[in-house]
């Protein structure tokens, strides 16, 4: 995961497109998934660009989830956000 905006994968040179993704945490046990995060995706080896605070948007959401999960008691099986 980086934080810059690219027409071209810095790590390979392969084209990024615009795309969703999901992407899955565990914390203590927890799972959670956030998905729907629009992201640069590197077509060629998969590096994942986020745009600039949206890194920062998605360990917030991360961070809700388990929150919510914790004050829910709800420790087993995962919850999942759409962003
Ligand atoms: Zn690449």
């Amino acid at each position: 995961m980086r934080g810059l905006k690219l027409s071209s994968c810095s790590s390979c040179g392969g084209t990024v497109r615009t795309r969703a993704v999901s992407q899955e945490f565990e914390r203590e046990g927890v799972r959670v998934a956030v998905s729907g995060i629009r992201a640069q995706v590197c077509s060629e080896c998969g590096e994942t660009y986020f745009a600039p605070g949206g890194a920062q948007a998605l360990v917030e959401a991360v961070n809700g989830l388990f929150a919510l999960a914790r004050s829910n008691q709800q420790h087993k099986g995962k919850l999942t956000a759409t962003v």
